[in-house]
């Protein structure tokens, strides 16, 4: 727990969001700010700043994490593919510190993954 992390205060229902999915170790909630018509994010309850900060001790909720994706996301509408992003540190752009898996999706493909230089 942090008690200054925005997705901490999210999980312990102090800021409210608008829920995708819920249990004892995870919640998704859909973005504030979409980028894509779904955008919803996949987060521990506990908190864990990033993939930086992960290890083989955190197997089995990065196992529960990515492996509830394909079915929330079947749940938003994505019946025909979505794309996962998880932003780490400076480099990665990654906002909130506390670890998400973006789930991404909508009627149309979203373009290539990066735009090329
Ligand atoms: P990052 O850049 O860290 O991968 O993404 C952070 C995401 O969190 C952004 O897409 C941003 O719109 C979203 N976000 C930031 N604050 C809030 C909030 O208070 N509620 C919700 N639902 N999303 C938030
Ligand atoms: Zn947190």
């Amino acid at each position: 727990m942090s008690s200054d992390c925005i997705f901490c205060k999210i999980a312990r229902g102090e800021i409210p969001s608008k829920k995708v999915y819920e249990d004892e170790d995870i919640l998704a909630f859909h973005d504030i700010n979409p980028i894509a018509p779904v955008h919803f994010m996949i987060i521990p309850k506990r908190h864990l700043a990033n993939l930086y900060d992960a290890d083989m001790n955190h197997q089995a909720l990065l196992g529960k994490l990515l492996g509830k994706a394909g079915e929330l996301a079947r749940s938003q509408g994505l019946a025909d593919g979505f794309r996962t992003i998880i932003n780490t540190g400076r480099i990665g752009h990654q906002e909130v510190y506390h670890l998400h898996i973006h789930i991404l999706g909508g009627p149309e493909p979203l373009g290539s993954m990066l735009k090329r230089k």
